[in-house]
């Protein structure tokens, strides 16, 4: 048994904890748990435990349907909001196939995979995402636009404001669970809050999200409200984007890093970009997955729909932030379009793929827009070569469909199972009749 094993086992003793969470995330990137008691944990950790894959989403078809759960030992933690006795404890799992080889509809190996192909071309990977979601008033309706929880702005501070308390309440939950917090504020838009997590590699940030998402909703339900990362619930004001900073290390060596080139951005670095540039159009059905993920692409608000990259642009899919002199290693990448709906597994192979990509072929680089490139007429975008991202899912998906590096990233079961789901999602969507036409069409045809 090793370290960690040991140190799990000897935790939940310890603190009398009664029941494990084992947790993993589907295809589209919804959190899946079964609870164990501890006695079953040494079998878990030695061989997995049992489910039926073909009741989770993208898993395996019925007649192929057993799975293992396996615990991964280094993500357990107590789960603060369920009380100290008796405890209740989570780890994330890897999916296995009976045969004991990693299941290859398991979101997790999916990233796991394009980590091991980065770490031989010689690079870690590491994520910093800056969550945006809303806070709302709880019992709406089904199909109601729902109440913000406060009619404030961007970094605003007011006297009794719902949202810092439960910024404190959510930040301290997510520290109690070893996740760290760099920044926090009120976003934008009525009652939309940003919480920004400090870079970790990126299995761990995912793993991070998935873990944020509950909590936020947890401490939410707690206070009286409810959470969404539903990206655009508001037609008039900005949606809610999960921006990421990207970077890659070589050993402790920032590989984006160069002293005294352009906004000290490296070979590697320039490279990256272009190939999140020239591969983003692609992987935005994986990024920006639902019919409501393209209403806030493109709604402004600082949403990114062209592809071009910026230096202190707002406008731009690729964000290089200022570079402070002192920190040769925060050189790193923002990439804007992402949403915080999205499965952050496989989001996070896929934008890793289009920046190695762009590194293996020598991508050169495009000039940087400095423009706001919302404010430019059509033809002078064409002019300066700079392209739309889809505008729709059935857009995104279309290219989607083309797209090898997507294919061979997800790998054909999961690639196979997310464009059928997507391509129903969008007939489904298509078949409506929208309050807009019945109002805009009605009276006057
Ligand atoms: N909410 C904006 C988006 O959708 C971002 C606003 C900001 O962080 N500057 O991407
Ligand atoms: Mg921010
Ligand atoms: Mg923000
Ligand atoms: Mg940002």
């Amino acid at each position: 048994m090793d370290k960690q094993t040991e140190f799990v086992l000897r935790t939940i003793e310890e603190r009398d904890i009664r029941f494990v969470r084992l947790w993993f995330t589907d295809v589209l990137g919804m959190l899946k748990s079964v609870a164990v008691a501890p006695a079953e944990l040494e079998g878990a950790f030695s061989e997995g435990i049992g489910f039926d894959g073909s009741a989770i989403e993208g898993f395996a078809r019925v007649f192929e349907s057993d799975m293992l759960a396996k615990p991964d030992p280094s993500t357990f933690q107590v789960l603060p909001w369920r009380g100290e006795s008796p405890g209740v404890g989570r780890m994330f799992c890897d999916i296995l196939m009976p045969d004991g080889s990693p299941s290859y509809a398991d979101p997790r190996h999916v990233l796991k995979r394009q980590l091991a192909k980065a770490a031989e071309l010689g690079f870690t990977f590491y994520t910093h995402p800056e969550i945006e979601f809303f806070l709302l008033e709880q019992g709406f309706a089904k199909g109601e636009v729902p109440t913000p929880i406060d009619q404030v702005g961007y970094f605003d501070h007011t006297p009794h404001g719902l949202g810092y308390d439960f910024r404190r309440q959510a930040i301290t939950m997510l520290e109690a669970m070893g996740i760290s917090v760099e920044f926090s504020h009120h976003e934008g838009a009525p009652g939309q809050q940003e919480i920004d997590l400090r870079y970790a590699d990126a299995l761990t940030t995912a793993d991070n999200i998935m873990t944020f998402r509950l909590v936020v909703k947890e401490v939410a339900l707690e206070q009286g409200v409810y959470a969404t990362f539903m990206p655009k619930p508001f037609a008039d004001h900005p949606g809610s984007g999960m921006h990421t900073h990207l970077s890659l290390f070589e050993g402790d060596r920032n590989a984006f890093y160069e002293a005294g080139a352009e906004y000290s951005l490296s070979k590697v670095g320039r490279s990256f970009i272009a190939g999140l540039l020239r591969h983003a159009p692609e992987i935005t059905a994986v990024t920006n997955q639902w019919v409501n993920s393209y209403k806030r692409l493109g709604g402004g608000g600082e949403a990114p729909a062209y592809v071009c990259w910026g230096h202190n642009n707002r406008s731009a899919l690729v964000r290089v932030p200022m570079y402070k002199p002192s920190k040769g290693n925060s050189t790193r990448v923002e990439f804007r379009s992402i949403d915080t709906a999205a499965n952050p597994y496989l989001s996070f192979a896929v934008m890793l793929a289009a920046g190695l990509k762009g590194i293996e072929q020598g991508y050169e680089l495009p000039p940087g827009a400095e423009d706001d490139v919302w404010a430019l007429t059509e033809a002078e975008r064409r002019a300066l070569g700079i392209e739309p991202l889809p505008t729709s899912l059935g857009q995104a998906l279309t290219v989607m469909e083309r797209s090898e590096l997507v294919a061979e990233t997800l790998g054909e079961h999961v690639y196979d199972h997310f464009l059928r789901n997507k391509r129903q999602e969008w007939a489904d969507y298509r078949r409506q009749v929208t309050p807009f036409e019945l109002a805009r069409y009605l009276p006057v045809l």
